[in-house]
């Protein structure tokens, strides 16, 4: 039998009164992600609105049983409860402040999309209401800035101007010599949803009154989804919520920077422009620190018996780039090596004058064999890292003793 719609009617009846027409338990792999027992419960009349249309179902309480879901099962619908009904005549109320959120984004979605299409030829081929955020998609050249602003623009000057929605019933025929936005190829007497003297769209769903009732429309983000352009939205009362959360945001970034609230940017900027100049500065410093104790190292440093130097020592508490700067310094001295390690993050460095003569490359490649790690590089310079940086004390001992040994 056919369940009748009451939210076709009268989307804002909340509470009503039904028939139990049927209760059945439903097989468990039926309800994905809902645990334990539940039934199918179909009533001869419902204001429960089920998911289909891009809107998500409503929840609420059908006598005792906590509605979970709501199916959309040809001309019946299906409740998914928690309990059987105990009486066959039993009250419905749906979860109003859930389903008065729905019905707002879903009608600024009929204005947004008439906007987008009208305005700037970019037809909606789909429409997603989610926990936080909706989103069209649009078909079509990428929206400009202007396009964007220009359509949440539009929307909210009707949406002040308080047009009536209206439901307009008629065949498609009927509906197309009206001006349907989507025209449709069904049979029969087809529901449409009128915002007055803005948009005609056939639909099923569920819509406020009159566009004040939208409250305000905000658009977002944009990005490209395969050939078209998701575009992020928000209407009633989730504009309020994330307008005042942006709000939240940016004053706390203004706190942080120090700055006044519409200052943030110029703020920003010159905070980030500081510390580039920083990290100059710092890397300037660190590399006069580090060629001064290369050359005190180098002072103490003394040759073998064959006139060559191994300079070998293991940092601690300096950043991996002193390494490099370090051993840059070592090398220029005629026929000396550097071999360097730094205890945090396992990190090794070889580096050799040219008439030293060795292969700094096939000696870290020889340590890796046996300790385990990563890098590479040149005959002169080459780096790399211990996979357990424990051993790269070690490793660096059995460099030097390659090394000593010729
Ligand atoms: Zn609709």
């Amino acid at each position: 039998m056919t369940t009748r719609r009451l939210y076709y009617d009268d989307a804002f009846e909340r509470e009503f009164t039904a028939r139990v027409m049927s209760c059945e338990v439903l097989p468990p792999n039926v309800n994905s992600g809902i645990t334990g027992t539940v039934w199918g419960l179909i009533l001869d009349r419902t204001a429960f609105y089920p998911t289909s249309g891009g809107q998500p179902n409503d929840l609420g309480k059908i006598a005792d049983a906590n509605v979970l879901d709501v199916r959309d099962e040809g001309d019946e619908i299906i409740h998914i409860v928690d309990r059987r009904p105990e009486s066959p005549d039993v009250n419905g109320c749906i979860n109003w402040p859930r389903r008065f959120d729905h019905m707002q984004q879903h009608t600024g979605q009929h204005l947004l999309s008439a906007m987008f299409q009208e305005r700037f030829g970019l037809p909606t081929v789909s429409f997603h209401l989610g926990a936080e955020i909706c989103t069209i998609d649009l078909r079509g050249p990428e929206p400009s800035e202007e396009f964007l602003e220009g359509a949440e623009r539009a929307s909210n000057r009707i949406i002040f101007e308080d047009r009536p929605v209206n439901v307009r019933y008629g065949t498609a025929d009927r509906l197309s010599q009206l001006g349907v936005r989507k025209e449709v190829d069904r049979e029969g007497i087809l529901r449409a949803i009128e915002i007055e003297s803005a948009d005609l769209q056939p639909c099923g769903g569920t819509h406020v009154k009159s566009t004040g009732q939208i409250g305000l429309v905000l658009v977002r983000r944009w990005s490209k989804v395969r050939q078209d352009w998701r575009v992020e939205f928000v209407c009633g009362g989730r504009s309020e919520r994330v307008a005042r959360r942006d709000f939240l945001r940016l004053r706390e970034t203004a706190e942080k920077l120090s700055s006044a609230f519409e200052e943030t940017v110029s703020a920003a900027t010159r905070a980030l422009a500081e510390r580039d100049a920083n990290f100059k500065d710092y890397r300037a410093m660190l590399e006069r620190l580090a060629k001064a104790e290369a050359a005190l190292t180098l002072q103490t440093a003394p040759s073998g018996p064959d006139g060559l130097r191994i300079v070998s020592h293991m940092f601690e508490d300096v950043p991996s780039e002193f390494l490099g700067f370090f051993a840059t310094e070592i090398a220029k001295s005629e026929r000396t090596v550097a071999l360097l390690g730094l205890a945090e993050g396992g990190h090794l460095l070889f580096a050799q004058h040219p008439a030293f003569g060795k292969d700094m490359s096939a000696l870290l490649k020889t340590i890796f064999e046996k300790f385990g790690g990563k890098g590479g590089g040149a005959r002169d310079f080459a780096r790399g890292r211990v996979n357990d940086p424990s051993q790269a004390t070690n490793a660096l001992a059995h460099a030097k003793e390659l090394l000593s040994a010729g």
